[in-house]
Protein backbone atom coordinates (compact mmCIF):
# COMPACT_ATOMS: atom_id res chain seq x y z
CA UNK A 1 0.00 0.00 0.00
CA UNK A 2 3.02 2.24 0.75
CA UNK A 3 4.72 1.94 -2.05
CA UNK A 4 1.28 2.04 -4.19
CA UNK A 5 1.23 5.69 -2.58
CA UNK A 6 4.85 6.98 -3.15
CA UNK A 7 4.36 5.58 -6.96
CA UNK A 8 1.31 8.27 -7.35
CA UNK A 9 3.10 10.41 -5.35
CA UNK A 10 5.35 10.50 -7.65
CA UNK A 11 3.39 10.10 -11.12
CA UNK A 12 1.68 13.25 -10.60
CA UNK A 13 4.24 15.80 -8.34
CA UNK A 14 7.56 14.41 -10.29
CA UNK A 15 8.93 16.48 -13.12
CA UNK A 16 7.46 15.10 -16.47
CA UNK A 17 8.87 11.93 -17.22
CA UNK A 18 10.86 11.46 -20.25
CA UNK A 19 8.50 9.13 -21.90
CA UNK A 20 5.42 11.43 -21.83
CA UNK A 21 6.26 15.01 -22.30
CA UNK A 22 9.90 16.53 -24.19
CA UNK A 23 10.60 19.98 -23.71
CA UNK A 24 11.37 21.12 -27.72
CA UNK A 25 14.05 23.73 -26.38
CA UNK A 26 16.16 20.77 -25.14
CA UNK A 27 16.02 19.09 -28.28
CA UNK A 28 17.02 22.26 -30.66
CA UNK A 29 17.78 25.43 -28.90
CA UNK A 30 17.77 27.26 -32.14
CA UNK A 31 14.00 26.76 -32.46
CA UNK A 32 12.26 30.39 -31.56
CA UNK A 33 9.53 30.67 -28.77
CA UNK A 34 6.98 33.07 -28.42
CA UNK A 35 4.19 31.49 -26.24
CA UNK A 36 1.37 33.95 -26.75
CA UNK A 37 -0.31 32.76 -23.47
CA UNK A 38 2.33 33.37 -21.51
CA UNK A 39 1.90 36.96 -22.35
CA UNK A 40 -1.32 39.34 -22.55
CA UNK A 41 -0.87 39.40 -26.31
CA UNK A 42 -3.40 36.97 -27.09
CA UNK A 43 -6.85 37.02 -28.45
CA UNK A 44 -8.24 36.91 -24.79
CA UNK A 45 -6.23 39.85 -23.19
CA UNK A 46 -5.18 37.31 -20.14
CA UNK A 47 -1.71 36.15 -19.26
CA UNK A 48 -2.68 31.95 -18.68
CA UNK A 49 0.72 30.79 -18.67
CA UNK A 50 3.20 31.24 -15.57
CA UNK A 51 5.68 31.07 -17.60
CA UNK A 52 6.62 30.19 -21.43
CA UNK A 53 7.75 26.50 -21.81
CA UNK A 54 7.16 24.55 -24.92
CA UNK A 55 6.22 20.93 -23.88
CA UNK A 56 4.88 18.44 -26.29
CA UNK A 57 4.74 14.35 -26.49
CA UNK A 58 8.20 13.15 -27.86
CA UNK A 59 7.18 11.68 -30.99
CA UNK A 60 5.55 14.80 -31.66
CA UNK A 61 8.09 17.30 -30.40
CA UNK A 62 10.63 15.14 -32.72
CA UNK A 63 8.54 15.59 -35.94
CA UNK A 64 8.58 19.73 -35.10
CA UNK A 65 12.23 19.99 -34.85
CA UNK A 66 13.02 18.09 -37.86
CA UNK A 67 10.55 20.25 -39.88
CA UNK A 68 12.84 23.13 -38.19
CA UNK A 69 15.48 21.83 -39.14
CA UNK A 70 14.94 21.15 -42.55
CA UNK A 71 14.07 24.87 -43.03
CA UNK A 72 16.82 25.89 -41.55
CA UNK A 73 19.06 23.85 -44.30
CA UNK A 74 16.80 25.79 -46.47
CA UNK A 75 18.35 29.35 -44.67
CA UNK A 76 15.40 30.06 -42.87
CA UNK A 77 15.94 30.29 -38.60
CA UNK A 78 13.23 28.25 -38.89
CA UNK A 79 10.20 27.49 -36.57
CA UNK A 80 8.68 29.91 -34.16
CA UNK A 81 6.21 28.65 -31.84
CA UNK A 82 3.21 30.01 -30.33
CA UNK A 83 1.49 27.59 -28.93
CA UNK A 84 2.05 23.59 -27.72
CA UNK A 85 1.07 21.45 -25.25
CA UNK A 86 -2.15 23.84 -23.49
CA UNK A 87 -2.75 21.74 -19.82
CA UNK A 88 -6.46 21.13 -19.33
CA UNK A 89 -6.68 23.47 -16.57
CA UNK A 90 -5.64 26.00 -18.48
CA UNK A 91 -8.19 25.22 -21.03
CA UNK A 92 -10.89 25.67 -18.17
CA UNK A 93 -9.44 29.18 -17.31
CA UNK A 94 -9.76 29.85 -21.09
CA UNK A 95 -13.17 28.28 -21.38
CA UNK A 96 -14.51 30.45 -18.44
CA UNK A 97 -13.07 33.44 -20.19
CA UNK A 98 -14.79 32.47 -23.52
CA UNK A 99 -17.43 29.71 -23.57
CA UNK A 100 -17.96 29.36 -27.17
CA UNK A 101 -16.98 26.26 -28.94
CA UNK A 102 -16.13 28.39 -32.44
CA UNK A 103 -13.16 29.85 -30.63
CA UNK A 104 -12.38 27.83 -27.74
CA UNK A 105 -12.41 23.63 -27.42
CA UNK A 106 -14.96 22.74 -24.47
CA UNK A 107 -12.29 21.77 -22.12
CA UNK A 108 -14.37 18.55 -20.87
CA UNK A 109 -13.82 17.26 -24.31
CA UNK A 110 -10.51 18.31 -24.99
CA UNK A 111 -8.45 19.44 -27.75
CA UNK A 112 -5.38 17.82 -29.45
CA UNK A 113 -3.17 20.95 -27.71
CA UNK A 114 -4.53 19.18 -24.48
CA UNK A 115 -2.91 15.90 -25.35
CA UNK A 116 0.38 17.69 -26.22
CA UNK A 117 0.11 16.92 -29.82
CA UNK A 118 -0.71 20.41 -31.36
CA UNK A 119 1.41 23.03 -32.10
CA UNK A 120 0.92 26.74 -33.31
CA UNK A 121 3.56 28.23 -35.73
CA UNK A 122 5.06 30.23 -38.47
CA UNK A 123 8.23 30.09 -40.12
CA UNK A 124 10.96 33.01 -39.47
CA UNK A 125 13.79 34.64 -42.36
CA UNK A 126 17.09 34.85 -41.96
CA UNK A 127 16.59 38.15 -40.32
CA UNK A 128 14.23 36.06 -37.59
CA UNK A 129 11.31 38.31 -39.15
CA UNK A 130 7.88 36.27 -39.41
CA UNK A 131 7.03 35.30 -42.82
CA UNK A 132 3.77 36.49 -44.24
CA UNK A 133 0.85 34.56 -44.06
CA UNK A 134 -1.18 36.81 -44.46
CA UNK A 135 -2.95 37.16 -40.78
CA UNK A 136 -1.97 37.36 -37.68
CA UNK A 137 -1.81 34.19 -35.22
CA UNK A 138 -5.37 33.36 -33.41
CA UNK A 139 -7.64 35.15 -36.38
CA UNK A 140 -10.80 33.89 -36.64
CA UNK A 141 -12.05 34.66 -39.90
CA UNK A 142 -12.11 33.08 -43.59
CA UNK A 143 -9.03 34.61 -44.51
CA UNK A 144 -7.07 32.75 -41.88
CA UNK A 145 -8.34 29.60 -44.09
CA UNK A 146 -5.90 27.75 -46.20
CA UNK A 147 -9.04 27.68 -48.80
CA UNK A 148 -8.72 31.37 -49.22
CA UNK A 149 -7.05 32.51 -52.08
CA UNK A 150 -7.67 36.49 -52.35
CA UNK A 151 -3.79 36.47 -50.80
CA UNK A 152 -0.51 37.61 -52.30
CA UNK A 153 1.12 35.25 -54.38
CA UNK A 154 4.10 35.30 -51.47
CA UNK A 155 1.44 34.67 -48.56
CA UNK A 156 0.09 31.61 -50.73
CA UNK A 157 4.04 30.45 -51.25
CA UNK A 158 4.47 30.78 -47.73
CA UNK A 159 1.54 29.09 -46.15
CA UNK A 160 2.39 26.24 -48.72
CA UNK A 161 6.21 25.98 -47.31
CA UNK A 162 4.45 25.71 -44.32
CA UNK A 163 1.94 22.88 -45.37
CA UNK A 164 4.93 21.11 -47.04
CA UNK A 165 7.37 21.13 -44.57
CA UNK A 166 5.13 19.97 -41.82
CA UNK A 167 2.89 17.51 -43.47
CA UNK A 168 6.87 15.40 -44.97
CA UNK A 169 7.07 15.02 -41.26
CA UNK A 170 3.79 13.85 -40.47
CA UNK A 171 2.12 17.42 -39.28
CA UNK A 172 -1.61 18.00 -40.45
CA UNK A 173 -2.68 21.27 -40.68
CA UNK A 174 -6.45 22.40 -40.32
CA UNK A 175 -8.94 23.79 -42.60
CA UNK A 176 -9.79 26.73 -40.89
CA UNK A 177 -6.25 28.00 -39.13
CA UNK A 178 -3.01 28.35 -40.83
CA UNK A 179 -0.97 28.11 -38.28
CA UNK A 180 -2.32 24.94 -36.44
CA UNK A 181 -0.65 21.59 -36.93
CA UNK A 182 -1.12 18.34 -35.22
CA UNK A 183 0.13 15.13 -34.69
CA UNK A 184 -2.14 12.07 -36.23
CA UNK A 185 0.69 9.01 -36.20
CA UNK A 186 -0.31 7.84 -32.47
CA UNK A 187 -3.50 8.48 -30.26
CA UNK A 188 -3.01 10.61 -27.07
CA UNK A 189 -4.44 11.04 -23.83
CA UNK A 190 -5.60 14.62 -22.16
CA UNK A 191 -3.76 15.88 -19.81
CA UNK A 192 -3.55 17.94 -16.60
CA UNK A 193 -0.26 18.42 -15.80
CA UNK A 194 1.28 21.48 -15.75
CA UNK A 195 4.88 22.65 -15.75
CA UNK A 196 7.19 24.01 -13.31
CA UNK A 197 7.90 27.65 -13.48
CA UNK A 198 11.64 28.83 -11.66
ZN1 LIG B 1 -3.71 25.42 -32.27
Amino acid sequence: MYQILIFLFASVFATPREEQWTEVKTLDKTIVLDLKYATTDNFVKQQLYECARCYLRPEVAKAVVAAHQELRKKGYVGLKLFDCYRPRPIQRKLWEILPDDRFVADPNKGSMHNRGAAVDLTIVDKNCKELDMGTEFDYFGPEGYHSYTKLSKTVLQNRKLLRETLAKHGLQHIKTEWWHYSYRGKQFGLSDWVWECE
